[in-house]
C-alpha cells in the first residue's frame, strides 16, 4: 500500500490544457453547446444533462438551471419513487 507521499496531488488543469489532452488523444467532443436548452442562457464548459426536464438528446443546460431546476426535479422524482426496503 502506498503512502500519501508517493501519490501525485491532483491539480486542476485549464480548458486549454484539457483541449490539448483531447487533441493528442484524438478525441473529439464535438462543438460545445452554446445555449441552455431550458432558459436560452449561455452554457459554460460542456454544460449539464437537462433530464428529466428535457431529453438528453435535446441539448445541454446551464449551471443555473442545473442547480435551480434540474437537481430539484430529480430530488422530487426520487421522493416519488417507490421505497426499496432492505431484505
Ligand atoms: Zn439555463
Amino acid at each position: 500500500m502506498s503512502s500519501d507521499r508517493d501519490e501525485e496531488p491532483i491539480r486542476p488543469i485549464s480548458q486549454e490544457q484539457f483541449d490539448d489532452v483531447l487533441e493528442r488523444a484524438g478525441v473529439s467532443l464535438g462543438s460545445p453547446p452554446k445555449a441552455c436548452i431550458l432558459c436560452g442562457g449561455p452554457v459554460t464548459g460542456i454544460g449539464h444533462n437537462p433530464e428529466p426536464l428535457a431529453s438528453y438528446d435535446a441539448g445541454r443546460c446551464c449551471s443555473v438551471c442545473n442547480d435551480t431546476k434540474v437537481i430539484p426535479a430529480r430530488i422530487r422524482a426520487m421522493r416519488r419513487a417507490p421505497r426499496i426496503e432492505p431484505q
